[in-house]
């Protein structure tokens, strides 16, 4: 192939440890991202050149831990301006881990096109001894060139797997196989440089969903959404804390199949009364979340099904953005999404 014959693909870059740097080659933990720019990384994979034409542009630079919902407002608006260039054939984003499960998982509910998008990013610094990044990233460039990945959804591609946005979680804070699919299992596998297709999301996204970048950019203040945590001695204090601080919805990340402390089951029953949303999610990655107790479900708990606690409450905002407060939605959108 010609150079200009290649896929051309549109890469975005909002920073995390694939543009961090360490003191030295040992260095793989205790970094701060640096100076070091996305610019720095293709030139350390040449290879690149032989695989596609890449457009980058930085649009943010920062440690991933520190995401906010502005950099998923202006990542949405460059995705969608790659999207309708009909010349752009698939759009790779590079991205911390720590939350990329959660700016992927946005991308997938709100892009409106069928192009591939490709999360990916690093675990090790571009300064470490057998550096993770420049293969992810190669990796990453020829998924989204490849058209069999078309109306796959948001997927996330590190270490040679590619799940879907809707499953993946970060499930070990230091291995270079850091993503797991909680429930689905990778949808492809990179094997040498072949790509492996083995399924598709089973739920709707992107195009399927009523949810959209220019919605969820339109209100001045983002609804509150907190995330609580159960444990022997839940007291129920940090509810009564999210309420006081207008939560909207509370994500109750309980034990087992969502279950709740019993001290912590009225304040509640309190926020419900006080027409808080409250998402049974559960501290357990993996597995589904039923419907649990009649008096449960008399209040309008809503179970999180197969979604972790970090994506209820994502989906929660969407809905709340796009609907306003309306039980029938809120319920709906969890068993849908
Ligand atoms: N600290 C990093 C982040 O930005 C971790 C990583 O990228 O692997 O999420």
């Amino acid at each position: 192939m010609t150079s200009s014959s290649l896929p051309r693909i549109a890469l975005f870059a909002t920073g995390g440890t694939i543009v961090s740097s360490g003191a030295d080659a040992l260095q793989m933990t205790g970094y701060r991202i640096g100076d070091f720019t996305v610019d720095a990384l293709l030139s350390a994979v040449p290879q690149l050149a032989q695989v596609a034409r890449i457009e980058a542009r930085e649009i943010a630079r920062i440690d991933s831990m520190s995401m906010t919902s502005q950099v998923w407002k202006d990542l949405g608006a460059a995705i969608a301006e790659a999207a309708a260039d009909p010349d752009i054939a698939g759009i790779v984003v590079t991205h911390g881990t720590d939350t990329m499960e959660e700016t992927a998982w946005f991308t997938h509910l709100t892009a409106k096109t069928e192009k591939p998008i490709v999360f990916t990013g690093a675990m090790r610094p571009a300064t470490a001894l057998a550096a993770d990044g420049p293969l992810n990233l190669l990796n990453a460039v020829r998924i989204a060139a490849d058209p069999a990945a078309r109306g796959r959804g948001v997927l996330i591609a590190l270490n040679d797997v590619i799940l879907s946005a809707r499953d993946a979680m970060k499930t070990n804070p230091t291995n270079v196989a850091a993503f797991s699919g909680l429930v689905q299992g990778p949808l492809g596998l990179v094997a040498g440089d072949a790509i492996v297709w083995l399924g598709r999301p089973e739920r709707p996204f992107g195009l399927g969903t009523p949810f959209s970048v220019e919605q969820f950019s339109r209100p001045r203040r983002l609804p509150r959404v907190d995330i609580l945590y159960s444990h022997a001695d839940d007291d129920g204090v940090l509810v009564r804390a999210a309420v006081a601080a207008r939560a909207e919805v509370i994500v109750h990340a309980g034990t087992g199949n969502g279950s709740i402390h019993e001290e912590c089951e009225k304040a509640l029953a309190e926020a419900a009364a006080d027409n808080v949303f409250i998402i049974r999610a559960s501290r357990v990655p993996g597995g589904c979340v039923t419907p649990g107790l009649a008096e449960w479900q008399e209040r309008g708990y809503i179970p999180a099904g197969t979604l972790s606690p970090q994506k209820c409450r994502i989906l929660a905002m969407l809905v709340l953005v796009q609907f306003g407060w309306s039980p029938e939605k809120m319920k709906e959108a969890f068993a849908t999404f």
